[in-house]
């Protein structure tokens, strides 16, 4: 350990000279110092050791700034009182001051941890920011803080304890939290004089849990680790979180320039000794100097709810017209990925783009799937100009129907070849009608048809139709889907019928005989649709076995259960009997009937060609061909939803599009946002029972990727460095000017969207 002592002989040692002894003493390896100051300013920070060593700092009687800038894996631990600006701009730090902190501890902390085991001065707190490259600031007070603190409070997180505070009208001082836009300050005790924009609540699970255990931390780091159960008592804790962007109101928003010089401290802070005019002083970096530049990023991720739907539909684009009023827009967006926006995302598609949706972490997810019913109705018009192409579709399911759709918007001739007397595929054949509505299927279809498409039924495709096929037409489509069930040869497996014959004699309304007791093999969706479908034919009680956990989506089995379903797992079959199903334990299952769900296979006979498969499955190359202008899609590649086929329909659309242009097909491939980028603290939970409207829920949807032009980054710019550049047709863009900015990062601290990211300048050497 290496000892300063900073008077000798009664001659104090300047702050410039302790620096440079320590900064000597860090470059020669040492790590651990004792320092007895006398004043000296900016003690501990910013250094590194060169190997990556800790560095402890023990510091007595220290003077401004103590741990200003201090970096990560730095421990500063200041042995009573600490002046003003205690860990200033701390970057990383643990610091630790025992006694009182004077003002604006803490202040634009960006990260690291600071202790005070007193109480601190005015602004504290202020400026604090989360860069979402790190960990968020944190910053705890064990009695209390002065006034103006949390100040323009960007992100991080502040705890006021209000020890030894029960008798003072505010344990924050006299109007704190001004200007707060992120971040979360905790307190316990009294507050007063907060602004409008802010909102008390109390704590939740989430809080509780992440004091609990910071709590500890803190009092053991203030040697006061007695006060745990004088202040564990969460019901006395409150926290303060700014108003999200739709609680200010637009109109209401002021920059900060305007909010500086008529709201916050008339004339500037220190208006009292000079007047402020509100320029940073020239010596902060702009332009090439910066150490990191901002770049807007406008849709370079995939939103969750893009990146998990396996079509690929980017719903936060939807929301975003529609808080733009652009309804209409709204509905027709999503018949660019999908013809069957009703049939599918509005009725069987289980919704995984629900499942990823980051306002899960607020209250519920956005309700995407209902706002797909609202495309259900729109009309299109026949392209203009046609290419001159003619493509065949074999099959006329999801996967087939959707290429067909796009295909005939980008002007080719479309023919839908279909085995059956009918178009739609399982939509039609196999989904319980109670699924799914068979108006609005009729009507997508029809609107398929209406764009351009012709349909021919009745037309099975064998070896000489499909040869014949590719003659006739510039490119195919196969997209036969999986018919063919699978049957585990179990001994009496020929007692048991196939799911997808039972289902699809019940939708061609033969109302095939059913006993009371029916067994289904398979808990998948296919065995809930078996099972529902028993139900609805009459059967009295359906169990529903499998080998494994039940594979189904939670709402499917949900249903069954709620029509007297039973799911029993895990079985392993022996035999299938009259009786019902033996088990290999011995075991009988009882049941009149057995329906065997537990999955399908394509029938790929018509194609002679040597082709590359996998089992009984296609294997398209990257162009998703499978022979030269022969594409596929949907269940002859890989058994999937529905939505998988809407998405593979899509794809290999562009591609036979770019085959017959002679371009190169370039598959999407975006990244799922990081959930680090997006801050939700700006929204506020919603009670179930207060839930908007689907065509209204814009106001939840966190347009994630996506800007939602809330011109936060533009109002909070310290340096007025961002303005929109309107680019005709709606379009915009958020710009930079290199010459103001200064690199702060605050705009991407308080993007909601994850849009801005810092990135480093010019490599400065
Ligand atoms: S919040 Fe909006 S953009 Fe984000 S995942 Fe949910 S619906 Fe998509
Ligand atoms: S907030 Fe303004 S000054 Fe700071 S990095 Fe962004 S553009 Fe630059
Ligand atoms: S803060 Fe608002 S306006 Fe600025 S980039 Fe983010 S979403 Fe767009």
């Amino acid at each position: 350990m290496s000892r300063l002592s900073t008077v000798h002989n009664h001659e104090r040692m300047s702050t410039q000279n302790l620096l440079l002894a320590i900064e000597s003493a860090v470059a020669k390896g040492e790590t651990d110092f004792y320092i007895e100051a006398s004043g000296q300013h900016d003690i501990g920070g910013p250094l590194w050791n060169r190997d990556g060593k800790k560095l402890t700092f023990k510091v007595s009687n220290p003077g401004q700034r103590v741990g200003s800038m201090c970096m990560s894996n730095t421990e500063i631990v200041v042995d009573g009182p600490a002046p003003a600006d205690a860990g200033w701009l701390n970057s990383g730090g643990r610091i630790v001051v025992l006694g009182d902190a004077g003002d604006t501890a803490g202040h634009c902390a960006a990260g690291g941890v600071i202790y005070i085991g007193g109480s601190a001065g005015t602004r504290s707190g202020s400026l604090m920011k989360h860069d979402p490259l790190y960990e968020p600031p944190e910053l705890w007070v064990l009695e209390n803080v002065g006034s103006f603190s949390f100040e323009f409070m960007g992100g991080g997180k502040a705890v006021v304890c209000g020890c030894e505070s029960q008798n003072l009208p505010s344990v924050l001082g006299e109007r704190p939290c001004v200007g707060m836009v992120g971040g979360v300050v905790y307190f316990r005790g009294h507050v007063a004089s907060l602004p409008a924009d802010v909102r008390i609540s109390s704590l939740n699970e989430d809080d509780i849990a992440w004091l609990d255990g910071g709590l500890k931390n803190f009092i053991n780091a203030v040697d006061r680790p007695e006060l745990y159960h004088e202040l564990a008592v969460w019901a006395q804790w409150q926290k303060i979180t700014p108003l999200s962007f739709e609680e200010r109101g637009r109109a209401k928003a002021v920059s900060i320039g305007a909010f500086r010089a008529s709201e916050w401290i008339r004339d500037g802070i220190f208006s009292d000794v000079f007047h402020d005019d509100f320029q940073v002083n020239a010596l902060v970096a702009r332009g090439e100097d910066r150490l990191r530049v901002p770049y807007w990023e406008n849709a370079r991720f995939a939103a969750p709810c893009e990146f998990f739907c396996p079509a690929s539909i980017p719903s936060q684009q939807r929301f975003n017209l529609l808080r733009e009023g652009k309804i209409e827009d709204a509905y027709r967006l999503l018949l660019e990925y999908t013809p069957f926006p009703g049939s599918v995302c509005g009725s069987v598609c289980p919704n995984p783009c629900m499942d990823g949706c980051t306002r899960s972490v607020v209250d519920s997810p956005v309700q995407i799937g209902r706002l797909g019913s609202c495309s259900a109705d729109i009309s299109v018009e026949k392209p203009a100009q046609l290419s001159g192409k003619h493509l065949g579709v074999i099959g006329g399911g999801v996967g087939g129907l959707t290429a067909a759709w796009q295909l005939a918007r980008m002007g080719h001739e479309v023919t839908v070849y279909e085995a059956d007397s009918g178009m739609g595929g399982k939509l039609e054949q196999v989904i319980p009608r109670e699924r799914l509505n068979h108006d609005i299927l009729c009507r997508e279809l029809n609107r398929i048809e209406k764009a351009g498409v012709h349909f021919v039924t009745d037309f099975p495709v064998d070896a000489e139709r499909f040869n014949a096929l590719r003659k006739k037409h510039d490119a195919l489509i196969v997209a036969t889907g999986g018919h063919v069930p699978r049957i585990f040869p179990w001994p009496g497996h020929e007692k048991a019928v196939a799911g997808i014959d039972f289902l699809k004699a019940v939708n061609r309304g033969e109302n095939p005989r059913v006993p009371a007791n029916v067994l289904v093999i398979g808990c998948g969706n296919a065995g809930m649709d078996a099972a529902g479908g028993a139900y609805a034919v009459g059967a009295r009680k359906v169990i529903c076995v499998d080998v494994q956990k039940p594979a189904a989506f939670a709402h499917e089995i949900a249903h069954i259960e709620s029509l007297g379903g039973e799911m029993v797992w895990p079985v392993q079959i022996k035999e299938i009997t009259d009786q019902g199903l033996i088990t290999e334990d011995g075991r009988l299952i009882p049941g009149e009937m057995v329906i065997i769900a537990i999955g399908e296979s394509p029938d790929l006979s018509y194609i002679t060609d040597e082709v590359k498969k996998f089992r009984d499955w296609l294997v398209p190359s990257e162009n998703l061909s499978i022979l030269d202008g022969v594409f596929a899609v949907g269940d002859v590649i890989k058994p999937g939803l529905l939505a998988h086929a809407v998405g593979t329909g899509r794809q290999a659309a562009f591609a036979a599009d770019a085959y017959l242009r002679g371009a190169t097909f370039q598959p999407e491939n975006k990244q799922e946002i990081p959930a680090l980028r997006l801050h939700t603290a700006y929204f506020a939970r919603c009670h179930a029972s207060d839930l908007p409207t689907p065509q209204e829920d814009f106001t939840r949807c966190v347009s994630c990727g996506t800007c939602r032009d809330c011109g936060f980054c533009l109002k909070t710019c310290p340096e007025t460095a961002i303005d929109r550049k309107n680019l005709g047709n709606s379009a915009f863009e958020y710009v930079s000017d290199p010459a103001r900015c200064i690199g702060c990062g605050i705009c991407a601290g308080v993007c909601p969207c994850g849009i801005w990211t810092m990135r480093p300048n010019r490599d400065l050497g």
